[in-house]
């Protein structure tokens, strides 16, 4: 594999293209999953490890609770909303339903699905730009027949 980006001298990808190819290359996971779960069975025998994980893990569970508006849920529902705003720019609010529907119901999968409304979204604006002309076409017709 190659890529068009910049890169080093003699490299056929820059580092970017590369770690993502790394890391879409099962084998390479796995390898690396191993290694991770060896490196922290080692580190758990190390009783100052220990101490030092337990410390930092009730520290981030005290700085956690000293914020309550982040379990207020009104801040969770808004966060959720921001969210799906972000997520679902592609898909017009009146679709969304049918959407996650296509995937609970149907079991496509997320890019079929999405498929399904985009082709969805095409017939809309085609039907709209008809049902425009349409209109275009009467008032003429009515302008025409107001004029004799
Ligand atoms: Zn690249």
């Amino acid at each position: 594999m190659t890529c068009d980006h910049p890169k080093s001298r003699n490299a056929k990808m820059c580092r970017a293209c590369n770690l993502k190819a790394m890391w879409a290359d099962p084998e390479f996971r796995a390898r690396k999953a191993a290694a991770n779960a060896q490196t922290l069975r080692k580190l758990r025998t190390d009783p100052a490890f220990v101490e030092r994980e337990r410390a930092r893990q009730s520290r981030a569970v005290r700085i956690m609770n000293a914020s309550p508006r982040k379990t207020d849920p009104n801040v969770i529902a808004r966060r959720g909303r921001t969210f799906s705003e972000r997520r679902m720019a592609w898909c017009p609010p009146h679709l969304r339903d049918e959407y996650f529907r296509l995937m609970k119901n149907k079991h496509l999968p997320a890019l079929e699905a999405r498929k399904v409304i985009e082709a969805h979204i095409r017939d809309e604006a085609r039907r709209n730009i008809r049902a425009i002309e349409r209109e275009q076409h009467e008032r003429q017709r009515r302008e025409i027949a107001q004029a004799y």
